[in-house]
């Protein structure tokens, strides 16, 4: 069996997202011949190669249970605290900017996610110039065939 049968796709990002069980830390798993996987990495094998001995699959698109292998790369733990730190960093600098959503400017998008229950990662994706693209994001919910929260 591929990996990639057993995925749906997030139109909004292109992940395509294992179905099935995934483990503690996030990371979708599943059984095959007795032997345990986890999917990213048979993902990668079967797609893509082998895996160097001691190196991790690392997703570019920091979502743990997809399993595209266009998302995917081989990486070592500093590769992949690195690619962390930055996307931290970024984050942090998105947190503290104004944004403008219906004409309600918020002081950060911590204020934003609050008042109007949006995700922190909606926020940032669809806010240009301070200002948040609500056309934008109702037309990527019904994409993903997600209720709009606004
Ligand atoms: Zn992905």
């Amino acid at each position: 069996m591929n990996v990639l049968t057993h995925t749906t796709e997030n139109k909004e990002t292109g992940c395509l997202e294992w179905l099935h069980s995934v483990n503690s830390a996030g990371y979708g798993q599943l059984h095959l011949d007795g032997q345990h996987y986890l999917a990213h990495r048979l993902s990668f094998q079967q797609n893509v190669g082998e895996i160097p001995d001691g190196q991790l699959v690392r997703h570019l698109c920091h979502n743990k249970i997809c399993v595209n292998p266009a998302h995917l790369a081989i990486g070592n733990h500093t590769d992949n605290y690195a690619d962390s730190a930055e996307k931290h960093r970024n984050a942090n600098a998105a947190k503290a900017q104004k944004v403008e959503i219906l004409g309600v400017v918020y002081l950060g998008m911590r204020a934003a996610q609050k008042a109007t229950g949006l995700s922190l990662s909606s926020l940032v994706k669809y806010t240009k110039d301070g200002i948040f693209d609500v056309q934008g994001y109702r037309n990527g919910c019904v994409l993903a065939r997600r209720s709009a929260k606004i």
